[in-house]
Formats: structure tokens, C-alpha cells, sequence
């Protein structure tokens, strides 16, 4: 039976060490602020901003929010990230996306002044990742390697496998282990004998986007299992990209779906929020 990697408690704990920091910061004269900015309505956008704005407020740091209608144009938007860019008072800008249609993704997250780019998506945030210098992580990798250090998994020399190669979870994810010096290797939708690959894997991280796609026979066994999958059924049940009552009995460690990586998500954001304000 594999340990469960806990997500909430691991989050919570990040959490609470960030509200400490935040108090010192506040002592010493230091205020934080998040500007959260939504185009539209979307339903599932409309959660997470409101999680996220939850998630400030716990751990003592202002955020500013931004509800705009769904026929803003992109150039109103852009004026509004140049107005946050110049306000010394806001340390953190964020652009819940997706954007509609109408408004280029690319040219809102390139906007965003690097020094405030608390999602790390911005190509400067990506290029120092790449190059080992200091700068804004994507807030899932980012929390997938607190879960693993935080439940004292070895990386180093390590077969890390990686299913998905996005910009925000599959690529930063890559670069996140060769930091910890784990061998990697990313898969993708072209690629090849994907079993047998992942059957190689001492560390498997999951993020394909296709509900339990990873079956037992994936799995090698004593195997880590990170799965980033969020899946919702009609009714509203979670699940992720990785048959967990497969994979449990095989893996040695495993995230469960709901309450292992999703929650390290926000609270990577918070810790980025920090960072933007110690800077
Ligand atoms: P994307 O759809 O952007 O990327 C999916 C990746 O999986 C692509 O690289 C794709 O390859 C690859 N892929 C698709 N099919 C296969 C296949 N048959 N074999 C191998 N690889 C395949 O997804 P994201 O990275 O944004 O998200 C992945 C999942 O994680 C989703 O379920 C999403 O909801 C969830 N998620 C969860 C977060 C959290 O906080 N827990 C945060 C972000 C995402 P190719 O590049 O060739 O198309």
C-alpha cells in the first residue's frame, strides 16, 4: 500500500510559514498586494480567483481585484497591467486565464512586468528558470517539488518521467528536477513506447489532461506518483490523469485526486507573493 502524499496538510503548512513571514514583512514597515485581474465570467475562473483572494487574506497580504467584462478589449486590458506595472503599492500582478477569444494569451502574459509575475509564465521568469537564475517559478512544478522534499523523497540520480511536455506544468516541471539532479525525460503525445517508459520511472509525474489514462501497468513498482490531473464528473466528483486504485497498491508514494497537488498550487502562488515582496 503506497503513502498518500498529502497536499492539504503539506499546503497548509506553507501556508502558516507564510503568514509568519508576512507579519515580520508587516513589522519591518513591508505591505504586500496582489492584483488579481478576470476577464468574463467563466465559472471555473470565477473559483479559483476567489480562492486565491481567500488564500491572500489568510496569510495577511491585500489583493486588489479586477472583474472585467468579457467584451474588454485587449488594449484596455493591456493599459490596465501598464497602470499596475507602474503602482509601487501592488507587488503582484495576475491574469486569470483563459482570456476570451479575442484577447492574444502570449502578448497579456508578456505585459507583465517580470518583477511582478507571480504565475511565472512570463518568457524572462521562464529563461532564468532555464538558466538557474533567480526568478518567478510556475506555481504547480513549483509545488509538486515542495510535496516531494517536504515527504523526503530522494530526486538526485533519480528516473523522473514526465507525461506532458505544457508550458506550465510538463517543460518548468522538467527543468524543476534537473535543479534537484534527477535524470528526466518528457513524453508527449508523439511519443513512442510511453509504457515502457514510464514503467522506468522511480519518480512519475503525471500531466496529460485525460482522466486515469495512467493505468497500473504504467507503474514500476515502488514507484512515486505525482498526479496533476483534475478531472470533474457530472456529479462534481474528482478525479485525475492517474487510475488510483491501480496505481495505490503498485506505487510506493502517491498524491491522491482531490487534495495532492491542487492545493500546493495557490499556495506556491503565495509563496511567490512573498518573494515578490522581499525583493
Ligand atoms: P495540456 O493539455 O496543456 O498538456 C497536456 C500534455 O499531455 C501535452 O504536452 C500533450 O502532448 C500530452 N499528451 C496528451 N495526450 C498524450 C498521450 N496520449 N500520451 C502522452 N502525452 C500526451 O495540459 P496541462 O499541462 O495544462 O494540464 C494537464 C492536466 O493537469 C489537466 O488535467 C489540468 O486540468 C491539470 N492541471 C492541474 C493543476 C493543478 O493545480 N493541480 C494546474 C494545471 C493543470 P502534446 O504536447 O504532444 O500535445
Amino acid at each position: 500500500m503506497a503513502q498518500l502524499i498529502d497536499g492539504k496538510k503539506i499546503s497548509a503548512q506553507i501556508k502558516e510559514e507564510l503568514k509568519e513571514q508576512t507579519a515580520q514583512l508587516k513589522e519591518a514597515g513591508i505591505e504586500g498586494t496582489l492584483a488579481v485581474i478576470q476577464v468574463g465570467d467563466d465559472a471555473a475562473s470565477s473559483v479559483y480567483v476567489r480562492n486565491k483572494k481567500k488564500a491572500c487574506e489568510y496569510i495577511g497580504i491585500h489583493s486588489k481585484s479586477y472583474e472585467l467584462p468579457s467584451e474588454t478589449t485587449q488594449k484596455e486590458l493591456l493599459k490596465l497591467i501598464e497602470d499596475l506595472n507602474a503602482d509601487d503599492s501592488v507587488n503582484g500582478i495576475l491574469v486569470q486565464l483563459p482570456v476570451p477569444a479575442h484577447i492574444d494569451e502570449k502578448t497579456i502574459i508578456n505585459a507583465i512586468s517580470p518583477d511582478k509575475d507571480v504565475d511565472g509564465f512570463h518568457p524572462e521568469s521562464v529563461g532564468s528558470l532555464t538558466i538557474g537564475q533567480p526568478g518567478f517559478v510556475s506555481c504547480t512544478p513549483a509545488g509538486i517539488i515542495e510535496l516531494l522534499k517536504r515527504s523526503n523523497v530522494e530526486m538526485d540520480g533519480k528516473n523522473c518521467v514526465i507525461v506532458g511536455r505544457s508550458n506550465i506544468v510538463g517543460k518548468p516541471m522538467a527543468l524543476l528536477m534537473l535543479r534537484e539532479n534527477a535524470t528526466v525525460t518528457v513524453t508527449h503525445s508523439h511519443t513512442k513506447h510511453l509504457k515502457e517508459i514510464c514503467r522506468n520511472a522511480d519518480i512519475l509525474i503525471v500531466a496529460i489532461g485525460k482522466k486515469e489514462f495512467i493505468t497500473g501497468e504504467y507503474i514500476k513498482p515502488g514507484a512515486v506518483v505525482i498526479d496533476v490531473g483534475i478531472h470533474r464528473d457530472e456529479n462534481n466528483k474528482l478525479s485525475g490523469d492517474v487510475k488510483y486504485e491501480e496505481a495505490e497498491p503498485i506505487a510506493s508514494m502517491i498524491t491522491p485526486v482531490p487534495g495532492g497537488v491542487g492545493p500546493m498550487t495557490i499556495a506556491m502562488l503565495m509563496h511567490n507573493c512573498v518573494e515578490a515582496m522581499t525583493r
